[in-house]
């Protein structure tokens, strides 16, 4: 048996980041950036007022106050992508707007708040100082600055600045797409009526979406029935679109186990016994001319799930080339006993929580690897380490957290 950081080091090697592409900005969000990103015009490109108000001339004001307002004659307006050329000449003012350029001539603006709103003439109760509610062409970035370095994880606010530079494409990384298949003659599609000895196809949309939670773009096929042609047929027509190709089901010593038989005779995935619990038997190998990789999961959906977090998710994440690759691991008090099998590393279900500033996790229903229903109530898995078999209450243990979810 091969151990979890074994086959994890063996799956992980020769695997790196997706060749960068030109990606449209929105495709670009969440993944890894592959060039320095410079503003080419100035952030703010023009001086533009900060307030809703008048541009005024800072010394015609300088005695306003509530008891002596000064009054001036308003020649004009300029909303926000204005272009008309008013300026602002001694003594007088211009009524502007959030945005709207500083006409010349204007060093401040006097917020609306501080006049009577005056249209034709306005009446300003406040002084303003040179600058005052002005926002200052490049203030923010200057032109020729590099504003994203290559090898940014683009959020949210960063596809917000690329988009503020002016860019509607960007060199990046692109995501890994990602094909999703369950084999078992025994499953129907979710909503489809189940007759006697049939189940629904829990893990094909289980882990497409945690493939889209890991970053991936998934391909969720579905359900190829325990027969080698057409798994194999399936697997050519597929891989055209895959940078990576999950199955779940028939990797195990059954009589059916059909990922087993028809990939075990391609000579290129290896089926091995993983001292783990659960998730033992693991297929990984490298198919089809592009030698895409290939996991052939346990079809227990907890077992395809932990093994898809163990695994798979550190694949997903080197190819979109973001760092961390695994999931947090934090030390937690245990809150009632955990056994394991001797030898194996186990990833029980877990419900980890903060108490007194401390991580306090509970575990949560058995072990069966077949009980969705509590994988589904956990949001962490307790790992105990391969050679301990029982964990007591109040034991400091490693948990790895998985995605944030209320409850
Ligand atoms: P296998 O690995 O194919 O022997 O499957 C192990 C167990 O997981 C069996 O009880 C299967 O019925 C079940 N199983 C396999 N694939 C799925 C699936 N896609 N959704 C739900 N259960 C499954
Ligand atoms: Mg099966």
């Amino acid at each position: 048996m091969k151990t979890v950081d074994e086959h994890l080091a063996s799956v992980l090697a020769g695997i790196g980041p997706l060749s960068a592409l030109e990606l449209t900005l929105l495709d670009a969000h969440g993944c890894v950036l592959a060039e320095d990103v410079s503003a080419t015009h100035p952030l703010p490109p023009f001086d533009n007022s900060a307030m809703d108000g008048y541009a005024v001339r800072s010394v015609d004001v300088a005695s306003a106050s509530e008891q002596t307002p000064v009054t001036l004659p308003v020649v004009g307006d300029v909303a926000a992508g204005s272009t008309t050329p008013y300026s602002v000449q001694p003594g007088l003012c211009v009524r502007i707007m959030t945005g709207a350029p500083l006409p010349p001539g204007a060093d401040a603006v006097v917020p609306q708040e501080s006049t009577d709103e005056g249209l034709a003439q306005v009446s300003i109760r406040a002084a303003a100082t040179a600058g005052q509610y002005v926002r200052r062409a490049g203030e923010d970035v200057t032109p020729g600055t590099v504003v994203l370095t290559n090898g940014t994880h683009l959020g949210a606010t960063q596809i917000g600045l690329i988009a503020a530079v002016g860019r509607d494409r960007v060199l990046a990384r692109p995501r890994p797409r990602v094909v999703i298949l369950s084999t078992g003659s025994e499953l129907v599609d979710p909503g489809q009526p189940l007759t006697p000895g049939k189940i629904p196809d829990a893990n094909s949309a289980l882990l497409t979406a945690a493939s889209q939670e890991a970053g991936a773009i998934a391909f969720r096929v579905g359900i190829v029935p325990d027969d080698p042609r057409q798994l194999l047929d399936t697997l050519e027509d597929q891989l055209i679109r895959a940078d990576l190709v999950l199955t779940s089901g028939g990797v195990s010593v059954g009589a059916y186990d059909v990922v087993k038989d028809a990939l075990g005779r391609l000579g290129t995935v290896a089926f091995d016994r993983v001292a783990m619990q659960p998730g033992m038997p693991q297929g990984f190998g490298r198919i089809g001319p592009d030698e895409t990789p290939f996991f052939g999961l346990p079809g227990n959906p907890v077992s395809a799930y932990v093994s898809f977090e163990v695994f798979v998710r550190p694949v997903l994440r080197r190819m979109l080339g973001v760092d961390p690759i695994n999931r947090p691991i934090v030390r937690a008090r245990l809150t009632d006993p955990v056994t394991s099998p001797y030898g194996k590393r186990t990833f029980a279900r877990g419900w980890l929580t903060v108490e007194a500033g401390k991580y306090v996790v509970r575990p949560v229903g058995g072990s069966g690897s077949h009980l969705i229903a509590s994988l589904s109530a956990a949001n962490a898995l307790i790992v105990v380490p391969d050679a301990t078999t029982e964990l007591e209450a109040d034991a400091t243990v490693d948990v790895m957290m998985l995605e944030r979810r209320q409850r």
